[in-house]
């Protein structure tokens, strides 16, 4: 069992397939020139594999792939192909451009629910947004997920001075769609330019929403990252994650492996231990991931606090969303 020093078990992994991306969202690729790893620090498709089962026979059992843009991977196919074979729930968070490829083959690896990115929904800012004219494709391929049976939650970045005008319109989506709308508060990483004023809280959105509709509180579940709420009589539903005025740090159930094999114990972590390191040398990759976990903070990776408006960003050691693997 993989617990830390707090008590918390850990039965979930993120393993980002990659750095690279076909979009190019500002909050989450640094503003400067991005340096991208080279072919030969990527974990092949077999060192996944291997990776991913050293964590299942420690005790995880959900394992969501993710990125930079994990369908970009050539041999993506190939990966979830072998992780299906594992005792797991596998899943996916994707910007969706790349969906109509891989819909057989995740339907025949069995991921039954897939994260899908969407800031807006607004063709003219979506290109501002990603720098790509895509956001027809991006909603055909939510649609035609829908349809396909997938159970479909949409992360959208709220930014102050961006979202507030769309939040009633991502709510009324959740009226005939069965989508679960998530409303991520802006967090600050390396290269991003994250600064306290871009955040909208949930608090605030909330108000915001229950100024055009009535909205009840639904249970969230202890590992739940996300607050939910629904318009009664409405398909779907809408949350907000609120790392940024109200962690969730407590009942943190997750680790990341980065697209070259290190394990990070937390997305705001600094620490990483070289896994794909040990395993290429033939070393013992266990140790490495205990190692992690017994270092863990008890919040936000020990960088920064709850009163987000304090937070120094030039102060937190990290590395860019991107590059971690959200
Ligand atoms: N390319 C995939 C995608 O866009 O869904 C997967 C990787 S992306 C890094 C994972 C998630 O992180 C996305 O939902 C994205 O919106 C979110 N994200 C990236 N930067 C963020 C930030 N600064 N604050 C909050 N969420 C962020
Ligand atoms: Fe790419 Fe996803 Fe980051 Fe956008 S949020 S740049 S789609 S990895």
């Amino acid at each position: 069992m993989l617990q830390d020093s707090f008590g918390r078990v850990h039965d979930y992994l993120r393993i980002s397939l990659t750095d690279h991306c076909n979009f190019r969202c500002s909050y989450c690729m640094p503003v400067e020139e991005m340096e991208w790893m080279p072919q030969s620090k990527l974990m092949s498709a077999q060192e996944i594999v291997k990776l991913a089962e050293i964590f299942v026979s420690l005790g995880v059992k959900k394992i969501r792939l993710t990125g930079g843009e994990p369908l970009v991977r050539k041999d993506f196919g190939q990966i979830l192909e072998e992780l299906a074979r594992l005792p797991v729930e596998l899943t996916l968070t994707t910007n969706g451009i790349l969906i109509p490829q891989y819909l057989e083959a995740l339907k025949k690896a069995g991921v039954r629910s897939i994260n899908v990115s969407l800031d807006t929904l607004q063709p003219e800012k979506f290109f501002k947004l990603t720098r790509r004219d895509q956001f027809a494709q991006v909603w055909a391929n939510i649609l035609l997920l829908l349809q396909e049976g997938f159970r479909i939650k949409i992360n959208a970045v709220a930014m102050q001075g961006q979202i507030e005008e769309e939040l009633i319109d991502f709510v009324r989506l959740t009226r005939d769609l069965p989508l679960h709308v998530r409303f991520i508060e802006f967090m600050p990483f390396t290269g991003n330019h994250w600064q306290a004023k871009q955040v909208i809280t949930a608090a605030q959105m909330l108000e915001l929403v229950k100024k055009d509709v009535e909205v009840v509180k639904l249970e969230d579940k202890t590992h739940d990252t996300a607050k939910k709420y629904q318009v009664p009589g409405y398909a779907g539903t809408f949350a907000f994650i609120t790392t940024m005025s109200e962690h969730f740090c407590g009942s943190c159930n997750r680790l990341r492996l980065t697209a070259d094999g290190k394990i990070k114990n937390c997305l705001f972590g600094k620490e990483e231990l070289d896994l794909l390191g040990a395993l290429r040398q033939g070393q013992e990759v266990t140790p490495l991931i205990l190692q992690s976990l017994a270092r863990k903070h008890a919040a936000l990776g020990g960088q920064f606090s709850q009163d987000y408006s304090q937070a120094d960003p030039g102060a937190i050691e990290n590395r860019s969303m991107i590059n971690i693997g959200g």
